[in-house]
């Protein structure tokens, strides 16, 4: 696009997981001008998931990876167009909403905000230094190297436990480090990681540094109950403590709540006329690939609605 040449769009979503790959499914279904911005895999966080056991129509499961191709396909079918952009930006002018990307930027009369969320860090010394040299947040991009190793893992969710029995497939032996004495994911993935062989768990322990030279060495582990230090050889570590939405382009914008995840009514719309927000990155109960379509389609309705009133 040549300097200051803006192109208007009926809608433009940001981010192409599954919420925004439905919601354009939808618009660009009923024939509304859609853009889809996404800066990197279609698909979303489904693409750095192994097999996906619960979402509805698959009843053996299915790859993330296949599930994330099929969801693009069917939008792409409607003639949705999509851009590889990242937002930096969104104003207001007037009831028009500009959106900026690196690259360029783009008008629209209503725009939905799907950028879901990215890892929490960890915090402490050698995560930073070590990233991508042994330490890692997801385990479907990174498992196959550390095969036959001895690894920590750190968290206790559902994503800790689902992507600590996947590398099972690799590991000689995983530890999982966790805060607390109990683990917070669901009873399936409890069960199926307590009778692993593999796996072991460090209960009310945290870890304080990474230590290593031109690959990790070791983690200094505490227990957070005795007080205990301790060093633990260790050839990766993988963390899963959590995830932060990723809004920080929208600050000022929309309301979010203190941690960031935009505030909205039952039907997606936010504290702006035509800005909605979709999937993990709006504040909410569950966030799963079936929850994340239903917002989806039902901020794609929205916007449809607020469209014809506003004609
Ligand atoms: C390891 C792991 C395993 C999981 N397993 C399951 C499971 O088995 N079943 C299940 O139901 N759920 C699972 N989930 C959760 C599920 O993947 C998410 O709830 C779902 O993907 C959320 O969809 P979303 O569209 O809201 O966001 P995301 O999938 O996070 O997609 C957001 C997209 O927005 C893009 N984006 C972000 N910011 C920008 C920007 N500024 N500009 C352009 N693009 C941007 C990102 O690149 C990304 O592609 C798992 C999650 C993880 C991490």
């Amino acid at each position: 696009m040549k300097g200051g040449e803006r192109k208007n769009y009926d809608v433009i979503i940001i981010g192409g997981g599954p919420a925004g790959l439905t919601a354009g499914l939808y618009t660009s279904r009923s024939r509304l001008n859609t853009l889809l911005i996404e800066i990197g895999l279609f698909g979303g966080q489904m693409t750095t998931t192994d097999l996906v056991e619960n979402y509805p129509g698959f009843p053996q499961g299915i790859t993330g990876d296949e599930l994330s191709r099929l969801m693009e396909e069917q939008a792409r079918r409607f003639g949705l167009e999509v851009v590889s952009q990242n937002v930096v930006k969104v104003k207001l002018e007037g009831d028009k909403k500009a959106v900026q990307t690196e690259e360029s930027s783009y008008r629209c009369e209503a725009l939905i905000i799907c950028t879901g969320t990215e890892y929490r860090k960890l915090g402490v010394p050698g995560e930073k230094e070590f990233a991508g040299k042994g330490v890692s947040y997801c385990a479907t991009c990174d498992g196959a190297f550390f095969r036959d190793s001895k690894i920590i893992l750190v968290g206790g969710g559902d994503s800790a436990l689902t992507e600590a029995l996947y590398l099972t497939k690799f590991v000689k032996e995983l530890t999982i480090v966790h805060r607390r004495d109990a683990l917070r994911a669901t009873r399936i993935y409890q069960e199926r990681v307590f009778t692993n062989p593999k796996i072991k768990l460090l209960w009310n322990s945290a870890i304080q540094e990474i230590k290593g030279d031109s690959v990790i060495r070791s983690v200094i582990i505490k227990n957070v109950k005795t007080g205990q230090v301790a060093e633990h050889p260790t050839e990766g570590v993988f963390l899963f403590v959590g995830l932060s939405p990723r809004t920080q382009f929208a600050k000022g914008l929309v309301q979010m709540d203190e941690g960031g995840n935009i505030v909205t009514d039952e039907n997606c719309q936010t504290s702006v006329k035509g800005i909605f927000a979709a999937g993990d990155c709006r504040k909410k109960l569950v966030r799963q690939i079936a929850t994340a379509v239903g917002d989806g389609a039902t901020a794609a309705f929205a916007a449809e609605k607020y469209l014809e009133v506003k004609e």
